[in-house]
């Protein structure tokens, strides 16, 4: 006889393991705030007191060229398109300086897939930002830009991810995943890495040291079932080498994308991260993502399993690009911390504690 939802529900709580059918069973019948409840729970003993933190970051979309063509994405053009634009390293550079004069310790370099770029074109960059600003990490590219460079220089992934490492890159992050499952894929991504190479390269890049994130991006075209099969293959990765810091669910904005479609209601963000933080039983931390839901249920994503709010993300462009508006200071974050009723602390992307860099609001 199988078990009601509740005892489920009460077992992840407390730090049990959930199978697959048990996951999905938790994500539709689950009363969603139990599910809030048992994955607060979880979270505060997981990370007791009363902290929440957040990281002082930044992205820069460097190009928007791309060959990958995702249909869910308004920000690329393709190649030779009049709209197309790759900044240089100097424009690179005076936004890490903007960054850094706010006290960001991470960058997010990240764009489209663009050929026209090598491995060195990413090697010198990086190498600037590593003796120019020493105090910031590169947390940059994604699996789908080092594919990228894989192909271009006929070189393999691990020899891709070494030649970045020396050059600077810290860490790998956990962008384009969207949904791993191969049905979903060939709607919203068909060109782009497939769900076995995206853990593939991810696999890489933790045996070499660097730690990475993981992302999902729902509220395209698939089910609530292939919701919890694409935390499966996550937790199934992170069981064998526990390199993902965080998971980082957030909904799709169709608004001005070829695929189009109805945006996520914010119950249904809730109940994805309420699901994850008791499903994802090995991930540390889950990040409540802002940009899309908005500040109002950034901070209500606190008491569903969030420890973090994620970054302040000053530049951002591919999600604005498809018609989301949200926008946050550090002073905004922070307000957001303190009147959910938790203390806010500044992290690195390494999850240390960065009490040496003061608080906007202190
Ligand atoms: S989501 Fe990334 S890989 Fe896909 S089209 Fe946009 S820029 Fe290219």
């Amino acid at each position: 006889m199988s078990s009601p939802v509740s005892d489920l529900i009460k077992k992840a709580a407390e730090g049990g393991r959930l199978s697959y059918d048990e996951g999905v069973r938790i994500y539709k019948e689950g009363d969603l705030h139990e599910l809030g409840a048992a994955a607060h729970a979880r979270r505060m003993a997981l990370h007791p007191g009363n902290t929440v933190t957040y990281v002082i970051d930044t992205t820069i979309n460097y190009t928007n060229v791309c060959n990958v063509h995702c249909t869910f994405c308004a920000f690329f053009r393709p190649e030779k398109h009049k709209e197309g634009y790759t900044m240089s390293h100097d424009q690179v550079l005076e936004r890490v300086k903007f960054a850094a004069d706010q006290g960001a310790t991470q960058i997010m370099i990240q764009g489209g897939v663009n050929p026209e770029l090598g491995l060195s074109w990413f090697e010198e960059l990086f190498a600037r930002v590593v003796v120019e600003y020493p105090k910031v990490d590169v947390h940059s590219l994604s699996v789908s830009e080092v594919l990228g460079l894989s192909k271009v220089e006929e070189m393999s992934v691990p020899d891709v991810l070494k030649r970045l490492k020396a050059a600077g890159m810290k860490s790998l992050p956990g962008a384009g995943a969207e949904i791993l499952v191969e049905r979903v894929r060939k709607r919203i991504s068909a060109r782009k890495v497939q769900p076995q190479a995206w853990l593939d390269v991810m696999r890489q890049a933790q045996l070499l040291g660097m730690p990475t994130t993981a992302t999902m991006m729902f509220g395209s075209v698939e089910t609530d079932d292939e919701r919890i099969e694409h935390m499966l293959v996550m937790r199934d990765l992170q069981d064998e080498t526990h390199g993902f810091t965080a998971f980082i669910p957030w909904y799709y904005v169709p608004h001005k994308t070829p695929l189009r479609g109805k945006e996520a209601t914010g119950l249904e963000y809730l109940r994805v991260l309420a699901v994850s933080r008791l499903f994802l039983d090995n991930f540390p931390h889950l990040q409540a993502s802002w940009l899309t839901p908005g500040l109002k249920l950034g901070q209500l994503a606190l008491f569903y399993g969030c420890d973090d709010m994620g970054g302040t993300i000053l530049e951002e462009q591919v999600v604005h690009d498809a018609g989301s508006t949200n926008e946050a200071t550090r002073k905004d974050l922070e307000n957001l911390i303190v009147t959910a009723g938790f203390q806010p602390v500044i992290r690195d992307t390494y999850w240390n504690l960065r009490h040496d860099v003061a608080l906007a609001t202190a």
